[in-house]
């Protein structure tokens, strides 16, 4: 069975300073961990974390990528710049992105199309609203996003990691619970399995307020393999603890 993939998501936090003292902690601490650990920061200090995690477990990742492999698109990052400084990992479509800039469904899985063209796995992030699930929408709303990437990326499909991060769990303390994540990771899963037959090889990863408290219940479920964690990912006892419970 694959190792689990636990992902630190730093959004628009940090310090030239803050970012020492995490990242140095992070890596004393990692040890062997049983898992692959990665951080995925804000794009100025990719060469501060690249610099940090020399010699340590520790991969680096971006937050976003330019759908575009290179020319006049102002203020955005290519995947071959990425690529420069260590990226092994860049988020795609967090919900974040998909609200605030407007990201459609179509954008999303180009920009995971340019991330693999560079050797970047996109963690593709989908997940449904709060309204969405009231209505019963949550399957046909994560199918739509997941199908979206699996069009435009064909037999590579099997090279993405997916993050289904409902909307509702993110930044609210108000976590999934195992069972409700684990139903919907189920329905990846056989989507992703109707596409490749490498389904299995796919990291499905959970996010919205995991937590050292919550981690170790929703990873014990079968088509969980590992976290896209938040807030808990910038303190490194908590950022540790849910890494320890990755096994
Ligand atoms: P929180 O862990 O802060 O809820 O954020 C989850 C997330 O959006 C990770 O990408």
């Amino acid at each position: 069975t694959k190792k689990k993939l636990i992902a630190g998501n730093w959004k628009m936090n940090g310090s030239l300073a803050a970012n020492d003292a995490l990242v140095r902690a992070i890596a004393k601490g990692l040890g062997d961990a049983a898992c692959q650990v990665a951080v995925c920061v804000p794009a100025p200090y990719l060469a501060q974390v690249q610099m940090l995690r020399a010699g340590c477990a520790l991969e680096l990742g971006a937050q976003d990528v330019s759908q575009h492999a290179e020319g006049a698109y102002t203020g955005e990052v290519s995947a071959a710049m990425l690529r420069e400084f260590g990226v092994r990992f860049a988020i795609v479509g967090h919900s974040e992105r998909r609200q605030y800039h407007g990201e459609s469904d179509a954008l999303v899985a180009d920009k995971a199309k340019a991330a693999l063209a560079c050797g970047i796995t996109p963690i593709v992030c989908v997940g449904e609203t709060l309204a969405e699930r009231e209505a019963g929408r949550t399957e046909e709303v994560v199918k739509r996003q997941l199908a979206a990437v699996i069009h435009a990326n064909g037999h590579c499909i099997s090279e993405i990691v997916v993050a289904y991060e409902p909307v509702w769990a993110i930044g609210t303390g108000r976590t999934a619970t195992p069972d409700q994540a684990q139903q919907v990771h189920a329905v990846l899963r056989a989507q992703l399995k109707a596409a490749t037959p490498h389904a299995d090889r796919v990291h499905i990863l959970y996010g919205g307020s995991m937590n050292a408290a919550n981690a170790a219940s929703l990873l014990a479920c079968a088509d969980i393999d590992g976290g896209l964690v938040g807030g808990a990912s910038l303190k490194a006892a908590d950022f540790l603890q849910i890494i320890a419970a990755a096994r």
